[in-house]
C-alpha cells in the first residue's frame, strides 16, 4: 500500500534519491565497491564532498559571496554550542521562538549571560514575536527560521546590525529568501535534505577568528574550512544522499520551483484546517509554517475514528509533538501534493461522518 509520509524528521526523501543512494551502497560509481567501504580521501568521494558543498551554496545564491559550506556531525544540536564557541566574545542576543531556540540559548548560556530579545514562551510558542530591538553592541543575533514543533515560521527577518545566525533545520531549501542577510546558517540534514547524520553549516568567513578563547579542533569552523570539511572522517552516506537531494532540487528548478509546490501544499492544508469545524489550527495565522502544520481535534471523542481513518489511508507520521499534542502535518520538499490531498480528503470525510 502506498504510504503518505508526514513524518517531522527524519522524514520523506525523493524516491529517486533513495534509489540512487541504495545503489551506491552496493556499487558506487560502477567500481564494484560500496560507497561505504572506500576511502573518504579517494577522488570519488572528494568529488562528492565538493559537489555537495558547492550545490548548497549555488542553490542558496551564495556562490562567490564569501561563504563556505561545511558538512559536520553532531546534529543541529551541536551547532547550538559551536556557534557560541566560535562567535561569542562578550554577549549574544537570541530570539526565543520554541524548544529548539530555547535549547540554543541554554548552550550559549554556558559561555555567558544571554540576552533574549523576545520570547513567545508565554503562549506555548504559538506565534513569532515582532518589533524587538537587536542591540548593536552584541556579538551576534540568533534566530530559528521555522519552529518544527509548534508550526510557526518567520516570514520576515529583522535588519540586524550584528551578524545574524539562523537555525534553518526544518525549512532550508524550501523557500526563496535573501540568504546574504545571514552570516551563519545551519541545518540538520534530516528535515529537508538527507538522512540523519550530517549538518550543513554555511558560514561567511569574515565573521570568524574574532574570539579570544581557544576553540577545540572539532568545534572550530576555521579548521573545518581549511580542511575542506574533511578534518576527520566525514559521514559519507548522509553527505552523498544530501548531494543527491540537492541535485534533485536543482533539476526541478531550484528553490523557486519547489517554493511554488510547497505553497500549493500549505494553502490546501490550512484551508481544510480553517474550513473544517472539527479541527483547530495551533499556530497564529500570520506565522503559520509552510513546512509543519499543527492542528488539534476540537472534540477529542473523534480521535479514535480519525486515527483509524488515517491508518486506512496510509497516512504516516501525523502525531503532534508531545509539547503541543494533536497533529502535525510535515510537508517537506519531497512530500507530493497528492499526499496532502489524501490527508485533506480524510479530514473532510470525518466531517461527514461526525
Ligand atoms: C530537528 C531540529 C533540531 C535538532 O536537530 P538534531 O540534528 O537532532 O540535533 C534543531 N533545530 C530545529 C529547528 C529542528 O527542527
Amino acid at each position: 500500500m502506498q504510504k503518505h509520509n508526514f513524518s517531522a524528521g527524519p522524514c520523506i526523501l525523493p524516491q529517486e534519491v533513495l534509489k540512487k543512494a541504495s545503489e551506491a551502497v552496493l556499487n558506487f560509481n560502477n567500481d564494484n565497491l560500496s560507497l561505504l567501504e572506500i576511502s573518504h580521501r579517494s577522488k570519488a568521494f572528494v568529488d562528492v564532498m565538493e559537489n555537495a558543498r558547492s550545490l548548497a551554496l549555488e542553490l542558496l545564491g551564495l556562490e562567490g559571496k564569501g561563504y563556505k559550506a561545511l558538512f559536520l556531525q553532531g546534529g543541529a544540536s551541536s551547532q547550538f554550542l559551536m556557534v557560541a564557541q566560535n562567535l561569542l566574545e562578550k554577549r549574544a542576543a537570541y530570539l526565543n521562538t520554541g524548544t529548539w531556540a530555547d535549547k540554543a540559548i541554554k548552550e550559549a548560556a554556558i559561555f555567558d549571560d544571554i540576552l533574549e530579545v523576545a520570547s513567545s514562551k508565554d503562549a506555548n510558542y504559538n506565534y513569532i514575536p515582532k518589533g524587538f530591538d537587536i542591540p548593536e553592541d552584541h556579538d551576534y543575533f540568533h534566530c530559528t527560521s521555522n519552529n518544527t514543533i509548534f508550526g510557526t515560521q518567520m516570514k520576515k527577518f529583522p535588519k540586524s546590525p550584528i551578524p545574524m545566525v539562523c537555525d534553518m533545520s526544518s525549512d532550508i531549501f524550501s523557500r526563496t529568501l535573501d540568504f546574504t542577510k545571514f552570516d551563519l546558517i545551519y541545518a540538520g540534514a534530516q528535515k529537508n535534505m538527507g538522512p540523519a547524520g550530517t549538518t550543513l553549516v554555511i558560514v561567511k568567513e569574515d565573521i570568524l577568528g574574532k574570539v579570544s578563547r581557544k576553540i577545540p579542533s572539532m568545534l572550530d569552523y576555521k579548521l573545518h574550512i581549511s580542511k575542506g570539511s574533511m578534518f576527520n572522517t566525514p559521514p559519507v552516506f548522509p553527505i552523498y544522499t544530501s548531494m543527491l537531494t540537492l541535485e534533485w532540487l536543482k533539476n526541478l528548478g531550484g528553490i523557486k520551483a519547489i517554493e511554488k509546490e510547497n505553497k500549493k501544499k500549505s494553502i490546501l492544508m490550512y484551508s481544510e484546517i480553517d474550513l473544517n469545524p472539527l479541527f483547530k489550527g495551533f499556530a497564529a495565522k500570520a506565522d503559520r509554517s509552510d513546512m509543519n502544520a499543527t492542528f488539534n481535534l476540537v472534540n477529542e471523542d473523534l480521535k479514535e475514528t480519525f486515527e483509524s481513518m488515517l491508518q486506512e489511508a496510509g497516512i504516516n507520521g501525523l502525531n503532534g509533538h508531545r509539547s503541543v499534542g494533536g497533529y502535525r502535518a510535515s510537508m517537506y520538499n519531497a512530500l507530493p501534493l497528492d499526499s496532502v490531498k489524501v490527508l485533506v480528503e480524510v479530514m473532510s470525510e470525518l466531517e461527514y461522518k461526525a
